[in-house]
């Protein structure tokens, strides 16, 4: 990608309300922007950093992946259990799931 396409890009990114971030792309150097939780490099596109203060962020985002991964993962004990004990732990855990999602 040649540098006006990467200056239009950041243009567009702070057009759409994207913030800069002091933290600038291992692989480009251009500086990162975040929109919607997410961290985007206008040349290398969405990144996948791992900075303190993007963690920090993320975190209640990840919190609510971690939940989301496990009531599927309970839903599809759910859907194989037979027996009425254990299917009621698991309809049980995945109440409580479900109240904190
Ligand atoms: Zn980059």
């Amino acid at each position: 990608m040649d540098k006006d396409k990467a200056l239009k890009n950041m243009t567009d990114l702070l057009l759409a309300k994207a913030r800069m971030l002091q933290y600038h792309c291992g692989n480009c150097k251009s500086p990162l922007f975040e929109k919607e939780e997410k961290i985007i490099c206008p040349v290398c596109g969405e990144m996948k950093v791992e900075t303190e203060e993007v963690k920090e962020k993320a975190s209640d985002t990840k919190t609510s992946k971690v939940l989301v991964k496990k009531r599927d993962e309970l839903l599809l004990k759910i859907e194989k259990e037979k027996n009425p004990k254990k299917l009621t732990d698991l309809l049980e855990a995945l109440e409580k799931l479900n109240k904190l999602l």
